[in-house]
């Protein structure tokens, strides 16, 4: 199949779903371009800059934040859907707020506020990032949030339990909830970011931890892909090493990896047979990685798993903001004057309090933390005192 052969199965922002509060239409963009341009402007893009990866923020500049990490996946997406003929405008939206609803320190603070939320609901980063667009952003006169199509709403919402999709159809009937329902997919623009979102991730948490000085180039080796990679390389620059030998290895990678998405998507929508949008969402997912590359991805994230993100110094960094996100909770439940006046007054307090806090950025959340307890919960715990590659790559700065 030809460069931009799903046109056909692309949405169209003129077939839009539309807005939760109908709008005029914009006179010189279109649907898509103008969710985009309402996600970059909003508040909570702005948080994602200190907002942590992997790796705690205050450990140096040049890891992944939220925020560059889905400009990555803006960049994967939209250049892949150019090449497939889906819609970029949209991709780009759904890449860029796709993280909005990310509590600060990453995972453990996402499980750390979910088990205080536990009696009162839960709390989950997909349905936060949708709550952020569809009602805690206040910039507009006429509704609260950014009153997104809901093509980007649906993309956004990349995973919900039954439990939780029961509620929003409720809420909404026939909304973002249904798909989970009825097990149906989203767009193919949804279904790449997604693809995008895995390629961005792994192949940066490959380049965060060797900077880190957690991870060593050698282990790479371990994993064939990484080995073939380097190889390649290397014959072609027999006097390659270092970081830049590294950073070759993560360019051919991601290379490799959109490469195989897009033969391996062509090859699946041909096979479906769908001849428009609607078809390809009952077509079951379309956009994907072949079955051998989907293998080799998976023992990627298996090794980032073992040796990165469980490794002892990421565990203990963790451990301490877990610490900051309960301390910070019982707190606010107990003097709920402390936050900010818009949520101390709101009368649904957990879940006030769970806004407040997913909306913090690391370095707010330890000065509240500091404020609060008078202690520095990350004392004594910091990559920078790693005898590694990660100071030098530090002191270097990245291309
Ligand atoms: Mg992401």
């Amino acid at each position: 199949m030809k460069a931009g052969g799903l046109k056909a199965l692309a949405s169209d922002p003129t077939h839009s779903r539309g807005r939760r509060q109908p709008e005029p239409a914009a006179p010189n963009r279109n649907d898509y371009q103008r969710d985009r341009d309402r996600v970059v402007h909003c508040t909570a893009f702005r948080r994602l800059v200190y907002k942590t990866q992997v790796f705690l923020n205050h450990e140096g500049d040049l890891f992944r934040t939220r925020l560059t990490h889905s400009l990555e996946v803006a960049q994967l997406a939209r250049s892949m859907a150019r090449s497939l003929g889906l819609h970029e405008d949209l991709v780009e939206a759904i890449a860029l707020a796709h993280d909005l609803g990310h509590t600060p320190f990453g995972h453990a603070g996402q499980d750390a506020l979910h088990d205080c939320m536990r009696q009162h609901g839960g709390f989950e980063h997909n349905l936060q990032s949708l709550r952020v667009v569809d009602t805690l952003e206040e910039r507009y006169a006429a509704f609260n949030g950014l009153n997104l199509c809901f093509e980007t709403r649906e993309g956004i919402l990349k995973h919900c339990s039954v439990r939780h999709a029961q509620e929003l159809e409720q809420q909404e009937p026939g909304g973002v909830g249904s798909r989970f329902l009825a097990r149906t997919q989203p767009s193919l623009e949804a279904q790449l970011c997604n693809l995008a979102d895995e390629i961005a991730y792994n192949a940066h948490d490959i380049d965060d931890g060797v900077r880190s000085g957690l991870l060593h180039v050698e282990q790479l080796n371990d994993l064939a892909l990484l080995r073939e990679l380097r190889e390649q390389a290397v014959f072609e620059y027999p006097a390659l090493a270092g970081r830049r030998l590294l950073f070759e290895m993560v360019r051919r990678l991601i290379n490799l990896l959109v490469a195989d998405v897009l033969a391996a998507t062509q090859e699946a929508a041909a096979v479906s047979g769908a001849s428009d949008a609607g078809e390809a969402r009952r077509a079951g997912p379309l956009v994907c990685f072949s079955a051998p590359m989907r293998g080799a991805t998976d023992e990627l994230k298996h090794f980032l798993m073992h040796h990165l993100y469980r490794h002892d110094q990421v565990m203990a960094s963790m451990a301490r903001a877990k610490d900051v996100v309960r301390e910070l909770f019982v707190t606010y439940e107990a003097l709920p004057q402390r936050m900010a006046p818009g949520f101390a007054q709101r009368p649904d307090r957990h879940r006030a309090i769970a806004d407040y806090i997913a909306g913090m950025t690391d370095r707010f959340a330890l000065k509240e933390y500091a404020r609060w307890t008078g202690r520095d919960a990350m004392a004594g715990l910091s990559l920078a005192g790693t005898p590694a590659a990660g100071v030098a790559f530090a002191a270097g700065g990245a291309a």
